[in-house]
């Protein structure tokens, strides 16, 4: 086992800078380590770099010359989204060194235990909502990842008797080692990332290294719906906790006539939950699971869910204009989010749908879009998306450049009472920087619509 000592000393590689490899960096700086940084963008000039340099951190920015990793480096520390096939990494793993993401170095330094979530999609969701459930129980929390800072940053805060609740990504799992979360949940498994991972297995072993390392002593909280998720948790040494939207066990978490329960525990009825969709109602259960294994109170539990509305840009309740209630889930990136999304709601719904062309047909999407009532298809893969329109026999659906246009014209088409949708189904790189700002676009074009003719 490696610890904070080990790296006394130790030459260490942190490749790829961002939050998490700033974050890393310090880190490692603070336990002794002699740590260079390797940037592909050049950094000359910039604040980061100097503020690095003067706490003694080389830094070598430009580009990645393979040599670095030949002077004697002992460890590499390198950004989830660097793939493995890039020369430098390719380089370090081909000579035996550990090639680990600041996650493995959060484990090592966090002082009590660590909850994780991981799963293709409802990870911040999810993490968020246990979050607030141990806090609301007067249970020490710390958030970590997409919500709150960095784990490796958050993580040496963290002593015995408190949590650290962090989202794990696949890229973020694939480099780990002894990652040992206490409390472990794997929400659900589609096929995404094809182009990082190469292969869906090794997709699939990057989530399911979430359990590897659990004893009796943890638990791994699972989805015992979906089929490659529980064959996964079915491997681990962990005390198993299912959780499922149908089937009833007194294992784990589920939903029995109507009501929530966590093992013998009744904790709400389903109809006073505010999150919507059959999805949120997965997340939870998870977050029930996790938050009740951590120490939480059934009372506690029960207030956030009466009262969590979502977080920004997933499924988020934006308000009601001319009568129509308008939905953000920017954050939907894939096609099952955007089957979830259009799932979650009874009203005739207006989707607009589009963004990055990853390659993908929308044909999965088919089923989705017969039960829309119209759409608006804009972006890069609006043909596709088209593609897939035609298919589903919808009749009333349009082509927009932008994502304003498609608000605009997307409203024209909505009647009082429906629901008018942002869920892309696609990354949103093709025409934003981040979901974020589609997410606000969305918003700020809303304002300004007209009320239909
Ligand atoms: P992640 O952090 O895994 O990306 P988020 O909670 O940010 O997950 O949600 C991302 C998108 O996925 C949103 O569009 C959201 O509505 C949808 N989503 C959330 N939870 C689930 C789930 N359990 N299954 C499928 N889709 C989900």
């Amino acid at each position: 086992m490696r610890n904070t000592q080990w790296f006394k000393g130790k030459k260490i590689l942190v490749i790829g800078l961002a939050k998490s490899g700033i974050a890393a960096a310090r880190l490692l700086n603070d336990m002794g380590a002699v740590v260079t940084v390797n940037e592909a963008k050049d950094m000359t000039g910039t604040k980061e770099k100097s503020e690095l340099e003067d706490m003694g951190i080389r830094v070598i920015s430009g580009s990645h010359p393979l040599h670095i990793v030949d002077e004697g480096i002992e460890y590499v520390v390198k950004n989830p989204g660097i793939r493995y096939d890039t020369p430098i990494i390719r380089r370090a793993v081909d000579k035996g060194l550990p090639v680990v993401t600041e996650i493995e170095l959060a484990g090592m330094v966090c002082g009590g235990s660590i909850a994780a979530v991981t799963g293709s999609n409802g990870k911040t969701t999810t993490t968020t909502l246990i979050h607030e459930m141990l806090l609301e129980s007067s249970v020490p929390s710390y958030a970590a990842g997409n919500i709150g800072r960095v784990a490796c940053e958050t993580a040496p805060a963290v002593q015995p008797g408190e949590v650290m609740v962090t989202e794990v990504s696949s890229f973020q799992l694939k480099g780990t080692e002894e990652f040992h979360p206490r409390t472990a949940v794997l929400l659900n498994i589609v096929d995404a990332h094809l182009d990082y991972h190469g292969t869906r297995d090794d997709y699939q072993q990057s989530k399911a290294k979430i359990f590897v390392n659990l004893t009796s002593s943890d638990a791994a909280v699972y989805n015992a719906e979906d089929p490659v998720v529980a064959a996964i948790a079915e491997q681990s040494d962990a005390d198993k906790v299912p959780f499922s939207v149908n089937a009833w066990s007194t294992e784990g978490a589920f939903i029995q006539h109507g009501w929530y329960w966590f093992r013998d525990t009744p904790i709400l009825s389903a109809d006073e939950a505010a999150l919507p969709g059959r999805h949120n109602q997965e997340n939870m259960l998870a977050a029930i699971a996790c938050a009740m294994l951590n120490g939480a109170e059934p009372d506690a539990v029960r207030t956030i869910l009466r009262h969590f509305q979502g977080v920004e840009h997933r499924l988020q309740f934006v308000g009601r204009v001319h009568n129509r209630d308008i939905y953000n889930d920017s954050k939907s990136t894939n096609i099952l989010s955007a089957q979830k999304a259009v799932a979650a709601f009874e009203a005739p719904i207006v989707l607009l749908a589009g963004g990055l062309d990853r390659g993908n047909s929308f044909d999965e999407l088919i089923p989705s879009l017969q039960k829309t009532k119209a759409a608006v298809f804009y972006g890069e893969s609006r043909e596709k998306l088209a593609e897939a329109a035609r298919k589903a026999g919808l009749i009333s659906w349009q082509f927009a450049d932008t994502l304003e246009e498609a608000v605009e014209k997307g409203f024209q088409l909505t009647d009082e009472k429906d629901v008018f949708l942002l869920s892309p189904a696609c990354a949103s790189w093709d025409q934003f920087q981040t979901f974020e700002e589609r997410g606000d676009t969305f918003i700020k074009a809303i304002k300004s619509v007209k009320v239909p003719r």
